[in-house]
């Protein structure tokens, strides 16, 4: 639709902090997608519509013009592009700030993590984020097993699945309740803008003040 635009965003964490951002460009969005079950949200202006997909799928429908810009963390950003040697299709002119959180390496507290690194030890690594582990640990010298989860990856060191985890950290709250603590940080993490490259020149007109409102409404300079 060439005339409408449709930003994909994931329910939680990125459509909350992503609300305000939209209602300091004047735009509201008209349903609530705690209490709707709908994936097509509307908004007041009638050339802009919201999607809601898995926070993983943000940058699938962007690139691939199922949406044209989305709202995506840098760790879903960095460990796609790992995975598939490059952005493709993506232009990322702002960090929005928001979803700010990090990533971090976990233990037991009970696990001597620096003597396992320094004895040259192999370590089970429980994560969702493996290609980031993978190059995480490599640039460190440190030899690893991976063990992909696509959740609740807490439980891993308690059960004995693995020795750490690769996990996005913000209060810690989650990893005190579960008596683990964060040995290393890996890269602080907040969410990106992305924009779908064609729509960019063929939505111009929609795209660029959107894209503007955002930037200013996130405190950052306009991009070229
Ligand atoms: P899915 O539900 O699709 O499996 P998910 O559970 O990873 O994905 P969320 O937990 O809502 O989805 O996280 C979505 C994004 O929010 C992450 O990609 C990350 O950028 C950001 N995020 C995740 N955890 C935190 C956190 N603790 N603090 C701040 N931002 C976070
Ligand atoms: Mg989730």
């Amino acid at each position: 639709m060439s005339n409408t635009l449709t930003l994909a965003l994931s329910k939680g964490r990125i459509f909350e902090e992503t609300l305000p951002l939209l209602r300091a460009a004047g735009i509201a969005v008209l349903e609530d997608p705690e209490t709707s079950r709908k994936l097509i949200l509307t908004t007041n202006q009638p050339h802009l519509r919201v999607v809601l997909v898995r926070a993983s799928d943000v940058p699938t429908y962007v690139a691939h013009g199922g949406a044209d810009l989305g709202v995506a963390g840098r760790d879903v950003l960095h460990e796609q592009a790992l995975a598939q040697g490059g952005a493709h299709g993506l232009y990322q002119p702002l960090d929005l700030q928001i979803a700010r959180c990090r990533m971090s390496v976990a233990t037991r507290a009970d696990f001597d993590y620096a003597g396992a690194v320094k004895q040259g030890s192999r370590l089970r690594v429980a994560t969702k984020y493996t290609e980031i582990a993978r190059q995480h640990f490599a640039d460190k010298g440190v030899h690893v097993d991976l063990i992909k989860l696509y959740g609740s990856m807490e439980l891993a060191p308690l059960t004995g699945l693995a020795d750490a985890i690769v996990d996005l950290v913000s209060t810690g709250g989650t990893l005190r309740a579960n008596k683990l603590v964060e040995v290393e940080r890996i890269m602080d993490i907040s969410s990106r803008l992305v924009v779908n490259q064609a729509a960019l020149k063929l939505k111009r007109a929609l795209l660029r003040p959107l894209i503007d409102a955002f930037a200013a409404a996130a405190g950052q300079a306009p991009t070229p």
